[in-house]
């Protein structure tokens, strides 16, 4: 079984604002999924964890700001993974060098990236087959979707992305980027999507 922590870290730029950060442990190192903010809190919960990489699920302020002082912290030779679409949004927030997805790949040997675009064109979910688990990012909720009024943001294709997560088995558990986890199953039953 995988470990995973998850560190709910308060956003000082959006009052209120808390974003689930997770803390995947791996045999080759852990792997940090949205380092939202507070490098302090994220460094002080690895402990003596190496990372082996950062994987970012989308361009936003509230998954990302901790980047820069993680990479200070650990070396430039940690990879900082998003994908391509929110590539030049994301570096605008944070000048470190950043690894292009495409959608399809397996990083770290068992996480499947899935491009699911809505909330921003490069939303990714992690899907993790083994486990049955999915990290959300801000395109699946508890009992709801990500918002699609951003920039990038689109309803007809996170309508299309909720349709794809919801053809994975309905047990997979959902980490999502803020709130409590959930499954597919329960927001199936939820409406969430219309089959
Ligand atoms: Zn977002
Ligand atoms: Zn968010």
């Amino acid at each position: 079984m995988m470990q995973i922590k998850r560190l709910e870290i308060a956003i000082s730029h959006a009052r209120g604002l808390v974003t689930n950060c997770y803390l995947v442990e791996l045999p080759d190192g852990t792997v940090i999924v949205d380092p939202a903010e507070d490098a302090a809190q994220i460094i002080s919960a690895l402990g003596k964890n190496r990372p082996q990489a950062v994987i970012l699920t989308h361009r936003h302020d509230d998954h990302l700001l901790a980047v820069p002082e993680l990479v200070a912290h650990y070396g430039e030779q940690l990879p900082v993974y998003v994908h391509e679409a929110d590539l030049a949004a994301a570096h605008d927030s944070i000048a470190v060098r950043l690894e292009p997805l495409h959608g399809g790949e397996r990083l770290c040997g068992v996480f499947e990236v899935i491009h699911t675009p809505g909330h921003s064109s490069g939303s990714i979910c992690l899907y993790v087959p083994d486990e049955g688990l999915l990290f959300s990012g801000d395109t699946l909720f508890e009992g709801t979707c990500g918002a699609v009024h951003f920039e990038s943001g689109s309803p007809s294709q996170m309508h299309d992305s909720l349709q794809r997560l919801a053809k994975l088995p309905k047990a997979t558990v959902v980490l999502p980027g803020h709130g409590n986890p959930t499954t597919i199953g329960e927001e199936l039953t939820a409406g969430l999507v219309e089959i």
